[in-house]
C-alpha cells in the first residue's frame, strides 16, 4: 500500500521547494474525515485518494493538485464542506476540490441531450482550471485499475465510458502513459474474451520478442557508436494490447500477421541529432515508403514530437522507430502537464494562451460559447475531439489542421469566416476541385472567393468541422429570419389595409408590444416573424392589435386568393418544398431522416433552430422527443410532384425470376429503384429490399399490391430504414 512518505518523496524530487505541510495537512485531513469508509475492495477508502495523488506526483503537478487528489472526495462521500476546505487550505485548493466534486455529479449516459450538457459542463470546468481535469483523470485512472471489485454492469458501462471520453482527453492532452493504460484496462472489461486471447499469445510469444527486442537494439547501438554519436539510449517495447487489437481489426489479419508489435525508440541529445539518427538507420535497413513522418517540423495538435520510421529490419521483419530528444520524450509521455509547470498558475488561460499544442482547447471553449443547440455543441466536440488530423497548406506555406475528411469548404472556413462565406471554388495543388473533395495530407488549398457570394446549405451535407457547421447555421438562421421578416411585413401590411390602418404607425407607436404584453413575444419584430414563418396568422395579428372598432369595420374584401396567391409567388416562387404551412411556401423544409414521409402520409411540422422546418411522419417514434412547442400543422401541397426516397422490403420464396417479376411491379407504377438487394435466408425464402423513389402514398399502395400479387410473396412493407439493411 502507498504510503504519505511515497508521495512527498516523489514531489520533492521534482520540486524539492514544495510546501510539503499541505500535503501532510490533507492527508490528516482526508484520513479523518474518510475514517471508517472502505472501498469496494475492502481496502480502507484512504488508499483511493492516496494513490490519486500519487498519479499527479507522477505527472509532476504542483503541490495544489497533489493535495487536490487528497481530498478530491471529501466533500463529495463525507460530511467534509467546501467552506471548511477553504478555511483550511485556501481559495485555490478549494477552488479545485470544489472543481471535482461537480465534475463526479456528472454521469455520461447514452442520452445525447444528457451528453452534451454534460460536455459543456466538463469544458466550463476546465475553462476554469485545467488541473481539475487532470485530478479527474487520474481519479479515473485508479478506479480503472481497481474496477475488478466492482459488479459486472458498472464494469461495462465504466469502461465504455472511459474509452469513449476519458482515453480521447487523456490523448487530447497528450498524457499517452495515461491514455494507453486506460485503454487497455477499458478493452479488458468491454472485450473480455479478445483481450484474454491476445494477452496469452502475447505471452507465449514473449521469450522470442525479448531476444529480438535485445538483438535490434544492440545492433543500432553499435551503428551509432561507430558513426560517433556522443550519448543516445535505444529501448523497445511492445505495443499496447488495445493499439495491436485496433491492427487486427482495421486491418482484418489473425495476430500471427501483425508484425510492427515493437516500438523502438531512440532518444537523442538534440534536434540535429534526431535527423541525423534517422540517416544512419536508413543507411542500414530499408525504410517503407509512406510510413516516415516527421512530427518534429510538424508537430501533432496535442505538442506530440518525434521521428517516425518503418523499416525492413534484421530477418526481413518490418520494425518501427520513433527518435526524439530528451525533452520532446517528456513532452510525449506527460503532454499538457509537462507545459504547464508548477511555477506557473494553473489556469487553462495562461497555459493556453501563446502555445498554439493547445489551440483546440482554446477553440472548443469558443465554440461552446457561440453554439445554442447542446446537440450541435455535442456533435461538435464528437467529431472534434476524436477524429484523426489532415495537415494541409496555405498557398503561403502555412500548416492548418483540419479533421480527417474536411473539405475546402472547412478549409476555407478555418483562414476567415468572410473567406468561408465568400468561397466559390478551390484548387488543391493547383488543380480546380469540387468543393465537398476531402482534403488529404500535404494538400496545398487556395480559396476562390467572390464578393456578394453568400454560404450555401448544401454544405452543411459535407463540412466536417464545427467551425464551418456553425457559421453556415448562422448565416442560414439569419436569412430565415430575414426572410421571414420580410413575407410576415407584407402580410400584416395587407390585412392592416384592409382596415384602413398601416402597419408601420402601429409598430412605431409600440401598439404591437402592448398588445402582446405578457406573452412570449418580446418585440414587434418577433411577432412579425411569426406571421412570416407561418406559426401566426396575420389575421389574429389584426384582431389583437387594432382598436375594436377599426377591426369590426374592414373598409376592403378579404384580399382574393388571386391576390394572396400573387403576393405568395412572388416571395416563395423560389423553391418548392413540397409542403404549405399556413399558406406559406417559402420555408427550409427537410424531411426526417427517422421516417422518411411521402406524400400522403399524415404529417406534422417542427420548427428548428435555424435549420427550418422538419417534415416528420405522425406516427414518428421520436416526435415525442421534441418541443410541443415547436410543432406546427402543414400539408402536402398538391401541386408538388417530389420523388422521396424510401425502402420496401419483400419476404418472398426463394426462386429464379422473382426479382424480375417484382420489379415489373415498380416499373408498372411508374416508380424508380435505384438499388435492389437479394438475400437468400437459406430456408426456401429470401428478403428482397428495394431502395426507390415515392412520389405519393397513393402510388406506394399501387406498388404494395402490385407486389402482392406476385405469386410467392409472403410479406410486403415499407422499411423502417431506406439504407437497405
Ligand atoms: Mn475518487
Amino acid at each position: 500500500m502507498l504510503r504519505l512518505n511515497d508521495i512527498l518523496d516523489k514531489v520533492t524530487a521534482y520540486y524539492p521547494e514544495a510546501n510539503l505541510d499541505v500535503l501532510r495537512k490533507a492527508y490528516i485531513y482526508s484520513a479523518k474525515v474518510h475514517g471508517g469508509q472502505v472501498r469496494k475492495s475492502g481496502e480502507p477508502y484512504l488508499t483511493h485518494p492516496l494513490a490519486v495523488a500519487f498519479i499527479l506526483a507522477e505527472l509532476e503537478l504542483d503541490e495544489a493538485s497533489v493535495a487536490t487528489g487528497l481530498l478530491h472526495d471529501t466533500v463529495e462521500d463525507t460530511l467534509a464542506t467546501t467552506e471548511e476546505i477553504e478555511s483550511l487550505f485556501g481559495k485555490d485548493i478549494a477552488a479545485l476540490v470544489d472543481g471535482v466534486t461537480k465534475l463526479a455529479q456528472i454521469h455520461f449516459q447514452n442520452r445525447e441531450e444528457k451528453l452534451a450538457e454534460n460536455f459543456r459542463k466538463m469544458l466550463i470546468a476546465m475553462s476554469q482550471d485545467i488541473r481539475v481535469l487532470l485530478v479527474k483523470l487520474a481519479d479515473r485512472l485508479h478506479n480503472m485499475r481497481t474496477l475488478e471489485h466492482m459488479p459486472s454492469d458498472k464494469q461495462k458501462r465504466i469502461a465504455r465510458e472511459t474509452m469513449d471520453i476519458y482515453a480521447p482527453l487523456a490523448n487530447r492532452l497528450g498524457i499517452s502513459w495515461v491514455k494507453v493504460e486506460l485503454e487497455d484496462l477499458s478493452f479488458r472489461y468491454i472485450k473480455p474474451l479478445d483481450y484474454g486471447d491476445l494477452s496469452d499469445k502475447l505471452g507465449k510469444t514473449q521469450k522470442e520478442r525479448e531476444k529480438f527486442i535485445e538483438d535490434v537494439t544492440a545492433e543500432i547501438r553499435s551503428v551509432l557508436k561507430r558513426a560517433g554519436l556522443p550519448e543516445f539510449d535505444v529501448s523497445g517495447r511492445p505495443k499496447h494490447l488495445w493499439s495491436v487489437f485496433k491492427k487486427m481489426v482495421s486491418k482484418s489479419i489473425p495476430f500471427e500477421e501483425v508484425h510492427d508489435l515493437i516500438a523502438f525508440r531512440i532518444i537523442v541529445d538534440n534536434v540535429g541529432q534526431c535527423y541525423e539518427t534517422l540517416g544512419h538507420i536508413h543507411s542500414i535497413w530499408r525504410p517503407i515508403p509512406g510510413r516516415f513522418k516527421d512530427y518534429v517540423a510538424m508537430p501533432k495538435p496535442n505538442g506530440y514530437k518525434s521521428l517516425h520510421t518503418t523499416v525492413i529490419g534484421p530477418k526481413a521483419e518490418r520494425i518501427e522507430i520513433q527518435i526524439r530528444t530528451d525533452e520532446m520524450h517528456h513532452v510525449a509521455e506527460s503532454g499538457i502537464a509537462a507545459h504547464w509547470s508548477y511555477k506557473e498558475a494553473g489556469s487553462v488561460a495562461t497555459i493556453v494562451k501563446g502555445n498554439d499544442s493547445f489551440a483546440w482547447l482554446r477553440q472548443l471553449m469558443n465554440w461552446q460559447r457561440e453554439l445554442v443547440d447542446p446537440n450541435e455543441f455535442i456533435d461538435s466536440v464528437k467529431v472534434d475531439l476524436f477524429a484523426d488530423e489532415v495537415y494541409v497548406f496555405t498557398p503561403g506555406g502555412d500548416v492548418l489542421e483540419l479533421p480527417r475528411g474536411a473539405t475546402a469548404v472547412d478549409f476555407a472556413f478555418a483562414i476567415h469566416t468572410q473567406v468561408g462565406e465568400t468561397c466559390i471554388g478551390a484548387k488543391v495543388n493547383g488543380r480546380l476541385i469540387p468543393l465537398k473533395t476531402e482534403l488529404r495530407n500535404g494538400d496545398t488549398i487556395e480559396i476562390l472567393t467572390r464578393k456578394g457570394q453568400k454560404p450555401n446549405k448544401d454544405w452543411l451535407e459535407f463540412v466536417k468541422t464545427t467551425r464551418a457547421r456553425t457559421k453556415i447555421r448562422a448565416y442560414l438562421r439569419m436569412l430565415e429570419r430575414e426572410r421571414s421578416l420580410q413575407i410576415g411585413t407584407e402580410l400584416l401590411e395587407k390585412e392592416f389595409k384592409r382596415y384602413g390602418a398601416s402597419l408601420s404607425k402601429f409598430v412605431k407607436s409600440k401598439a404591437i408590444e402592448k398588445a402582446y404584453e405578457g406573452t412570449k413575444h418580446g418585440s414587434a419584430e418577433d411577432v412579425i416573424i411569426h406571421v412570416g414563418y407561418g406559426k401566426m396568422a396575420a389575421q389574429a395579428v389584426a384582431q389583437k392589435v387594432l382598436p375594436d372598432d377599426v377591426f369590426r369595420k374592414p373598409q376592403e374584401k378579404p384580399p382574393t386568393k388571386s391576390r394572396l396567391g400573387q403576393l405568395i409567388d412572388r416571395v416563395a416562387r423560389r423553391s418548392s418544398s413540397g409542403v404549405i404551412i399556413d399558406g406559406i411556401e417559402d420555408m427550409l423544409v427537410h424531411y426526417a431522416r427517422c421516417c422518411y414521409p411521402v406524400k400522403g402520409d399524415a404529417i406534422i411540422g417542427f420548427v428548428t433552430r435555424g435549420r427550418g422546418l422538419t417534415i416528420h411522419r405522425r406516427d414518428c417514434q421520436k416526435i415525442h422527443q421534441l418541443d410541443p412547442e415547436r410543432r406546427i400543422t402543414v400539408n402536402w401541397d398538391n401541386k408538388v410532384d417530389l420523388s422521396r426516397p424510401m425502402s420496401i422490403r419483400v419476404v418472398s420464396d426463394d426462386r429464379e425470376g422473382m426479382l424480375s417479376e417484382l420489379s415489373n411491379a415498380f416499373t408498372k407504377n411508374k416508380m424508380n429503384i435505384s438499388q435492389a438487394i437479394c438475400k437468400s435466408r437459406g430456408d426456401g425464402t429470401a428478403v428482397n429490399t428495394f431502395k426507390c423513389g415515392v412520389i405519393s402514398l397513393d402510388q406506394l399502395q399501387k406498388v404494395v399490391k402490385a407486389l402482392e400479387g406476385v405469386k410467392g410473396v409472403r410479406s410486403v412493407e415499407r422499411a423502417k430504414n431506406v439504407e437497405p439493411q
